[in-house]
């Protein structure tokens, strides 16, 4: 346990200083530029596999870190305080690609835990977002091969991608509950004939982090592209998600303390009516408040972790962390404008930055409304509403 816990201390202090001397600096220029340099995303990726940082949330066995979820939630954490579009840079490959086969691993797994490749992981659609099944993408059986067609739109990544995990509708199935979409993971290679990719509009948290536009007409793919088993992609895109919340919410607990690092010594260091700001009570209980918010959040992704390390987790367990920390930061960084007044919202101070940069957390990953709905049917269902 002693040893566990130096390991995670060493870890942190190892990212913490790899944030000081590679990422803080170059926030606010990529902010303003709204992309990454290329020197500037060439040397992350090159720093972070020099100190194991590159894939460090796949197994070793496939040649990554081996980050178990304890310490991958810390780096997490730590990631959170500044934007995506450069801590992306530091690729935590989607666990997706463990369902790999042999074949599979050495053309897309491999590549992408060397850096050699980048991947997106493309679910939502134009028509589809929060209702995933009424998904329009779908695959036709010709011969041994599929013919995909459809569209996806924000689909998000650091950079233009050597390929994308697709899911399409490849049957219906019946079930108890009515007849329901089969969905299947197709890892479908930029360049491949009627696959279209383009850069989608420009959003304004993370400023340099891209979203693309992906459109499939007539793509012929031959089965060895389907990714797991034809029908069990939302089996595979459920399990990623899960997790994926989880680290919403670890992100989250790191934006909100550096928000709440900066909050507090405005509040200390502003003066009106000759005292600082943070003595009269509408200010300090806000501090106060924040303080106890994202005690509590952080309790709940160290829950959420322990559960997922037991293999205990469950959909509502990722729900309550995405929710209430996404919603936790965007309380802290709205009350943070507040207590800075108007400086809150000059573009020569980061808290407007960090402000729009957490903004995007109560929407992608599953809206606020769709945890919630995920939260309340695991309550209703086993009494049968
Ligand atoms: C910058 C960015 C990057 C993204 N990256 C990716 C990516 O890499 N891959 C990917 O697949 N997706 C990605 N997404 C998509 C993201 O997951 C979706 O935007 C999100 O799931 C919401 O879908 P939507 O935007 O279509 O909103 P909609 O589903 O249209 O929702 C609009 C509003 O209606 C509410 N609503 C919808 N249904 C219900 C309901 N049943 N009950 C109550 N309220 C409801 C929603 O909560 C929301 O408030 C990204 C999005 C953004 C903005």
């Amino acid at each position: 346990m002693k040893d566990l816990k130096d390991e995670n201390e060493l870890l942190l202090e190892t990212i913490k200083k790899f944030m000081a001397d590679e990422i803080y600096p170059h926030e606010e220029a990529v902010d303003k530029l709204g992309y990454v340099p290329t020197e500037i995303a060439n040397q992350i990726e090159t720093k972070s596999k020099e100190i194991g940082l590159f894939a460090a949330n796949l197994p070793i066995e496939v040649g990554g870190g081996g980050l178990d979820y304890e310490s991958m939630a810390l780096v997490e954490r730590e990631y959170g305080k500044t934007s995506h579009a450069l801590h992306s840079w530091i690729a935590r490959p989607t666990e997706i690609l463990l369902a790999c086969n042999e074949e599979q691993k050495e053309q897309y797994l491999y590549p992408c835990v060397k850096g050699e490749k980048r991947e997106l992981f493309a679910l939502t659609e134009p028509d589809a977002g929060s209702d995933i099944m009424s998904m329009r993408s779908n695959a036709k059986k010709d011969g041994d091969d599929w013919i995909l067609n459809g569209s996806k739109h924000f689909i998000s990544g650091p950079c233009l991608p050597d390929f994308a995990i697709v899911f399409a509708a490849t049957g219906e199935d019946q079930t108890a509950r009515g007849s329901r979409k089969r969905i299947t993971a197709f890892l479908v290679d930029v360049g491949t004939k009627g696959f279209d990719i383009q850069e989608g509009t420009k959003c304004i948290s993370y400023k340099g982090y891209k979203n693309f536009q992906l459109s499939f007409n007539d793509v012929r793919l031959p089965s060895d592209k389907i990714l797991g088993e034809e029908g069990n992609g939302l089996l595979l895109s459920g399990k990623w998600l899960g997790m994926g919340r989880i680290w919403v919410g670890a992100t989250c607990c790191g934006k909100a303390e550096r928000i709440l690092d900066l909050a507090t010594d405005w509040a200390a260091n502003r003066k009106q009516f000759g005292k600082p700001i943070g003595a009269f009570q509408a200010t300090g209980f806000k501090l106060a408040d924040m303080k106890m918010n994202l005690r509590a959040a952080d309790l709940l992704v160290e829950d959420a972790v322990l559960r997922a390390s037991k293999g205990i987790m469950q959909d509502q367990d990722a729900a309550i962390v995405k929710v209430f920390c996404s919603e936790m930061l965007n309380k802290v960084a709205d009350d943070t404008v507040q207590i800075f007044g108007g400086m809150g919202l000059m573009e020569e101070m980061p808290i407007e930055r960090l402000w729009r940069d957490s903004r995007l957390e109560r929407i992608w990953d599953g809206t606020s409304e769709i945890q919630r709905h995920i939260i309340t049917r695991a309550m209703l269902r086993p009494l049968g509403a």
